[in-house]
């Protein structure tokens, strides 16, 4: 067959042919990176298992720190974030610990003989509001075959973290509509440790100890599993020391709600009741701050937006029907709307009072063991003068740590108001 003069042209024009081969080869290559792109995403979709945890969840900063416990990622790893952890004691000294954590990217680390690969990314547009920290992801990846390592991997860091807990107390604050434990776990404080007047460790106790077996007995009587405690006096009397001691005893952690804290509405307010960590008091501090004979109390202005109906409301709760004691503390017990310390929200009103003679000597002998007559003495001196709270008291035999004769001798410096001492 004649081929056309035209078609003749171009097949014998070289620069043409290598122009078409050239286009043959392209288009060859990008067949073939297709094929090895798909191959690819098969074996990985069929060889490969990955376990994605977001920042949101429970066990992200478990796993986080389980693996920079372990040191597992740091070996192999080259980028790393330090997380800072800083804890102000009691006595107002400071101690930091630096954990060194997989920074965002890829690290490979091994873990029971399987490799596994981890890879932390930030979203970079999203964020978590109430924090301001971006949300992010932890992926690991490793063979099919191994995919049994991710639950021994989650449960060992859960173990972990849980080992750190152990013997203590994890508080929470709110944070927009959820909770987050608020700073590192506390040492559980003993019961004893909290000198009140004869009697009240025990009732409450007893009262707690009761409730919190018998979550059958309220529901087979339609009664809601709640309990309420109002623990009111002056302040430095002991109600919050008290709360988490009981909460050590108990093994409950506690969530503290501060009602007067900006930005809090009826809606979040009833949102976080009804998503309190398990085994966890709810604490509403100085409830009298917040309201006062159904108004809001702030001199500045707006403060908080939470309504008094909203706040009954929400403390009785409708929706929810799980267990929830909740403690209520405050210097003043008269200025408390009657609706709010009814019975069924608060079902226990315990008063804190300064310190008893009985508490002074209780309290004198916790600090110098055995030393009874002196005791005695110290109780003698205060006696005739005006009440000391509890917290003065600490604060006297602090001073005097090593002497409890310095202590007695000096007791009537409790009397002076603190700004003249
Ligand atoms: P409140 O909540 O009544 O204002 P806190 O429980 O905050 O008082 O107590 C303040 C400080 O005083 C704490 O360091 C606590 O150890 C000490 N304290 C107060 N009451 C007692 C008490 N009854 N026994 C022992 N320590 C007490």
């Amino acid at each position: 067959m004649q081929s056309s003069p035209l078609l003749t042209g171009f097949t014998d024009n070289p620069y043409f042919s290598a122009g078409f081969g050239l286009i043959g080869v392209g288009a060859g290559l990008a067949v073939l990176r297709q094929g090895v792109r798909h191959g690819l995403d098969f074996a990985r979709r069929q060889l490969l298992v990955t376990l994605e945890i977001p920042s949101r969840d429970k066990s992200y900063p478990w796993v986080l720190h389980w693996i920079s416990h372990a040191k597992l990622a740091r070996k192999n790893s080259q980028h790393l974030a330090v997380e800072t952890t800083y804890k102000q004691h009691d006595s107002g000294s400071v101690t930091s610990q630096f954990n060194l954590v997989p920074g965002p990217g890829k690290h490979f680390f091994k873990y029971r003989n399987v490799w596994l690969r981890i890879d932390r990314q930030r979203d970079g547009r999203l964020m978590d509001l109430t924090t301001g920290n971006p949300f992010e992801t932890v992926t690991l990846t490793t063979l099919s075959r191994d995919r049994g390592i991710f639950q021994a991997l989650l449960q060992e860091a859960r173990e972990t973290a849980l080992v750190k807990q152990e013997g203590k107390i994890v508080m929470y604050t709110s944070y927009g509509p959820e909770w987050r434990p608020f700073g590192m776990p506390r040492k559980k404080r003993v019961l004893d440790s909290v000198v009140l007047d004869t009697g009240i460790q025990d009732h409450v106790v007893r009262d707690l100890e009761s409730f919190i077996g018998n979550e059958a007995w309220y529901t087979r009587r339609g009664i809601p599993y709640r309990r309420g405690y109002l623990f009111h006096g002056p302040p430095g009397s002991g109600k919050t020391s008290f709360i988490q001691a009981l909460a050590g005893h108990l093994q409950y952690n506690i969530c503290i709600l501060n009602l007067s804290e900006r930005g809090l509405t009826d809606d979040r307010l009833n949102h976080l009741l009804t998503v309190t960590p398990e085994r966890s008091f709810l604490l509403l501090e100085d409830v009298d701050a917040a309201f006062s004979q159904r108004k809001q109390t702030d001199k500045e202005g707006f403060r908080s937006m939470v309504t008094f109906s909203g706040l009954l409301n929400a403390l009785d709760g409708v929706a929810s029907a799980e267990e929830r004691i909740v403690f209520m503390t405050t210097n003043h017990l008269d200025r408390l709307d009657p609706a709010l310390i009814r019975p069924g929200r608060v079902d226990l009103k315990v008063f804190f009072g300064n310190a008893t003679p009985f508490q002074v000597r209780q309290m004198f002998l916790r600090f110098y063991e055995h030393e009874s007559s002196l005791a005695d003495e110290f109780v003698q001196r205060l006696a005739p003068h005006g009440p000391v709270s509890p917290a003065q008291l600490q604060g006297h035999f602090v001073v005097h740590k090593d002497s409890p004769r310095a202590a007695v001798e000096h007791a009537t410096d409790l009397l002076v108001p603190a700004a003249d001492r």
